[in-house]
């Protein structure tokens, strides 16, 4: 089987409400996805979607995935689609780093193997584990007492898990955000405070030791590895890195120096579904736990989102996070957030379909 044709489409997804992140520095109010479809010379079709959030979270943006799926692009085809590693192996030589280029490409390839196998991708990546997935919400930062409402709303939705976004310039709001949130945290939730890389240490230091009689999870407290070490060394809280793990390599360090007890897996970041798996089942073989995500996007990665957490142990996967819900455009049909958790399709490969009306015509088709 080879790779016939690649077609890339490119769509705006507005967010419902204006988000932001940690202590309102950064401001997001839409997304640029781009979805890529792969048609094989067997007349099988596989799609792929790439989202970064916005342009000012991580080292990727959305005109950056079509400007370098302009380069991959061409050399795909005629290559074998239902071999993705050989797939990544190609497209790393190709064009060295902006791993997040490439994902919906890889995602693209597994969906085409799926559908070969006649076998959901939670099948291929795993197994399928347990029930549905809980989703873990996102609540934009904001007072304590705004912040609670926002838990609140999703917790009448189904949600147990959340992430609550804190962080800024008064760390006295902080330890009021954790202390609000935690006093009114029901049975059996789960609510982790995500900083964003923007806290340096003395910040998190002083705010999490005001906080040591509660033992809550934080998430990426600082920019870069050393600082988060220096953290987790001066801290009883377990730590979750998120924006740090950029590829396995981040995680094995990670896991040698004991820097984190969660990892925080977002699949465009580290490359597509290839190389999340590997991460994945690094921290099943390190006891390092799971969050499973995406950077953004509409129900196709909500979807491959839902099929590596699916196929996680329950034991091991706290949670995954639908961002669909979050947008005002549906561009495709999938797996979809039920009372606040996901289940992945039964179906061969992605079991995601585009809403072609919504993608319109493509920017760019190779060859
Ligand atoms: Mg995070």
């Amino acid at each position: 089987m080879k790779i016939s044709r690649i077609s890339v489409y490119q769509v705006d997804l507005p967010l419902k409400k204006p988000y932001w992140l940690s202590g309102g520095r950064l401001k997001f109010e839409q997304l640029d996805s781009t979805m890529v479809s792969i048609e094989t010379d067997a007349g099988i079709t596989g799609w792929g979607e790439g989202c970064p959030w916005g342009v000012t979270y991580l080292p990727g943006f959305g005109r950056g995935i079509r400007a370098g799926l302009d380069e991959l692009g061409p050399q795909l085809i005629g290559l074998d689609p239902r071999v993705p590693a050989q797939i990544n192996l190609m497209m790393d030589v190709a064009l060295p780093g902006h791993p997040y280029i490439k994902a919906p490409v890889d995602i693209a390839c597994w969906d085409i193997l799926g559908q070969v196998a006649g076998l959901p991708l939670c099948d291929l990546l795993g197994g399928r584990h347990g029930g549905p997935v809980p989703i873990a919400s996102s609540v934009s930062t904001g007072t304590p007492e705004e912040m609670l409402r926002l838990v609140e709303n999703f917790r009448g939705q189904g949600y147990r898990v959340h992430s609550a976004k804190i962080g800024g310039s008064d760390p006295d709001l902080d330890v009021a955000r954790i202390r609000h949130l935690n006093t009114h945290q029901k049975p059996g939730e789960i609510i982790f405070f995500d900083l964003n890389r923007s806290w340096l240490p003395a910040d998190a230091i002083m705010v999490m030791n005001q906080v040591r009689d509660l033992g809550v999870i934080f998430e990426q407290p600082c920019e870069t590895f050393d600082e988060n070490l220096k953290v987790w060394r001066a801290t009883s809280h377990p730590i979750s890195l998120d924006e740090g793990i950029k590829e396995m390599n981040d995680l094995v360090r990670a896991n040698a120096e004991g820097a984190a007890e969660i990892v925080n897996i977002k699949v465009s970041r580290v490359g597509g579904l290839t190389k999340a798996r590997q991460m994945r089942d690094f921290c099943l073989s390190t006891g390092i736990k799971c969050l499973i995500m995406d950077t953004g996007g509409g129900a196709m990665s909500d979807t491959m989102v839902a099929h590596l957490a699916q196929s996680t142990p329950e034991a091991s996967r706290i949670a995954a996070w639908d961002c669909a819900s979050m947008v005002s455009v549906v561009s495709a049909h999938g797996a979809a957030a039920i009372d606040g958790h996901i289940t992945a399709p039964d179906v061969p490969g992605l079991g995601s379909t585009p809403v072609m009306d919504v993608l319109g015509d493509p920017v760019a088709v190779y060859p």
